[in-house]
């Protein structure tokens, strides 16, 4: 109840009210007090050291008998200038040596008087005795006299009601000032309120909603003091937030969606090796989902340990390798904000696949081609060695065998060293296709009759059978040849003598497209996705006998991939192979 402002201020001026009241009534009430009993002291002893009551009472009438009669009648005379109205005050006449009551203005309250010390004081030293104690429910003055050689001791008495009643009144004003006090103080707080506390009530609403994230309102300022100066600045204030926490927001946006696509992998873990943040790449790379109860260590703790890491300088990084399924991964593992204490490790994935898988292609590309360009060399050489060392001695016939072998080897590096440049110049995006409108059936028919003599040779079957509708196509003639010749004759080659092969040809909606199948000696399945592949021969011996480079196929690939056409092998049951060549009846392009 007592924790709004409201209620705080309401209850400090009530206090302040009370307490100050209290004090002034204590001080006030005191020192009425003090006043009427210095005026009582002061007015008793004027009043009897003045010389004539003094003579008064200390001179027996002539022919007295009772000297308490003479001193009665002489307090009776000076009761006025006394105050002894016998309702407040009282005057008594007291024996002057034992103190006992003789006789008073009220007989029944002298005898029931106890001496007061002012009377015992009185009668000890025989001087007068006046001051009373302020805490004493009366007040008193004891004079002693001698009257007719008899001791008295003349006792003024004040039961002080007129200052009690006196304090009652003040008290009672005091009491009603406080109640006003209060009534002002509620409405002065109410007034306070509305000029102060509304205002700071509303900022602190405003603060609220801010809070809570609503920008949408700005609060009013309705003054010029200090309060106004607080909301102007405030409003400027959560302006600024909102622009801040709007850039923010757009900034976490832009790293949020680059984090969400892009193409490297990142788990980044907590100093505790929990999982706070991982984009869909990693888990793609890693073959895995990543779920909340993952770790540092579940999921990395074999590459190296946590702590390690951790305790890295920036930038330094550890690197790392792993294989995940048919993939190859590089990951970089660092820490990241060290000096806030919050931080973490991040590990980024790259999965370097094609790059490992290229770097290996480039390094059996090399060692294929040295050792396909030594072998015909280290033959001429020999052949060459013999001819030389033998000059003369041997047959013409034999001479004659030798050079020959020596010109086929020559020929077949120039066969290899012209394959490699094809491909090359395929590589270096050098070898323009030339195209032209000409017809498929009429290029697949050329074929047939050049090798119809050669398959006739080795005693095949070859048939051939084109459809009516196959079109002309677009495309660079020359090379599309090239690619059926290299596929018919290596179903030529690789087919043992009497087999058969057959060639057909026909059309799709958008394509053309060409089978060669034979019932040769096959490709075994493991070998089917590599001989499209560079220097790839099933069978070494086989292939170099009958002049094969194991470059043809990766050549037609290479052209018919610029055709943006399919040549590939058709599974088809039974022994032999059969491959298929699609090409875009409109050329690159107009495939699709
Ligand atoms: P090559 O010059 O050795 O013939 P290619 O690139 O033309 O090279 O062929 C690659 C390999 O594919 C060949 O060495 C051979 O092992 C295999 N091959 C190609 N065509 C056939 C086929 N019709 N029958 C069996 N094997 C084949």
């Amino acid at each position: 109840m007592f924790r709004s402002l409201h209620m705080k201020l309401v209850l400090i001026m009530v206090l302040l009210i009370i307490s100050l009241m209290t004090v002034v009534g204590a001080f006030l009430m005191n020192a009425v007090v003090r006043y009427y009993l210095d005026d009582f002291n002061t007015r008793m002893s004027s009043m009897f050291s003045a010389q004539d009551l003094y003579e008064d009472l200390t001179s027996p009438y002539e022919g007295e008998e009772n000297g308490v009669e003479g001193l009665q009648d002489v307090l009776r005379a000076n009761m006025g200038e006394l105050g002894v109205d016998g309702r407040t005050r009282y005057y008594f006449i007291l024996d002057g040596t034992t103190g006992a009551y003789l006789a008073g203005s009220d007989d029944q309250l002298g005898q029931s008087l106890d001496k007061s010390p002012n009377v015992l004081r009185a009668l000890a030293t025989g001087e007068p005795a006046t001051g009373s104690d302020i805490t004493a429910d009366f007040m008193d003055v004891a004079i002693p006299i001698t009257r007719g050689e008899v001791p008295y001791i003349i006792q003024i008495y004040d039961n002080r009601q007129t200052v009690t009643e006196l304090n009652s009144s003040i008290f009672m004003l005091i009491i009603q000032a406080l109640i006003f006090g209060l009534i002002c103080s509620v409405l002065l707080s109410f007034l306070l309120a509305k000029t102060m506390i509304t205002p700071i009530e509303r900022l602190t609403a405003g603060a609220k909603r801010v809070a809570s994230g609503d920008f949408s309102r700005k609060l009013e300022v309705a003054s010029k003091d200090e309060i106004g100066v607080l909301t102007a600045t405030f409003n400027s204030m959560a302006r600024q937030l909102q622009a801040t926490i709007r850039e923010a927001e757009n900034e976490r946006n832009k790293l949020d969606t680059l984090f969400l696509h892009m193409t490297d992998g990142v788990v980044a873990f907590s100093r505790e090796g929990g999982v706070i943040q991982k984009n869909p790449a990693a888990e793609d790379m890693l073959g895995r989902r990543i779920l909340p109860e993952d770790t540092y260590e579940s999921l990395f703790g074999d590459l190296a340990p946590l702590d390690q890491i951790l305790s890295l300088e920036q930038p330094s990084y550890q690197e790392a390798e792993r294989t995940a399924g048919n993939r190859s991964l590089e990951l970089l593992l660092a820490p990241f904000d060290q000096e806030s204490g919050q931080g973490g490790v991040m590990v980024v994935i790259h999965d370097v696949t094609t790059q490992r898988r290229n770097e290996e292609m480039r390094r059996e590309f090399v060692a294929n081609v040295s050792h396909e360009l030594r072998t015909p060399l280290t033959n001429i050489r020999s052949y060459a060695e013999t001819l030389v060392d033998s000059a003369g001695d041997i047959p013409p016939a034999m001479e004659k065998n030798f050079l020959g072998v020596i010109l086929n080897e020559s020929d077949r590096m120039t066969h290899i060293v012209q394959d490699l440049l094809t491909l090359s110049r395929f590589d270096s995006g050098r070898s323009e296709l030339k195209l032209e409108r000409f017809s498929f059936s009429a290029a697949v028919r050329d074929i047939y009759n050049a090798v119809l003599m050669d398959a006739q040779r080795h005693g095949h079957t070859l048939t051939l059978e084109i459809a009516a509708d196959v079109p002309d196509i677009v495309g660079d003639r020359d090379r599309v040849l090239q690619v059926m010749m290299n596929v018919v004759s290596n179903a030529i080659k690789y087919t043992p003598d009497d087999g058969q092969i057959a060639i057909s040809a026909g059309r799709n909606p958008l394509r053309v497209w060409m089978e060669v199948s034979d019932n040769g000696i096959g490709i075994p399945e493991t070998d089917r996705p590599r001989i499209f592949e560079r220097f790839y021969r099933v069978d070494k011996a086989r292939s170099r006998e009958s002049g094969g480079t194991g470059l043809g196929l990766s050549i037609a690939k290479e052209i018919v991939d610029r055709h943006e056409g399919i040549i590939a092998l058709v599974d088809r049951p039974g022994p032999g192979t059969t491959i298929r060549i699609e090409l875009p009846i409109e050329g690159p392009a107009h495939g699709k």
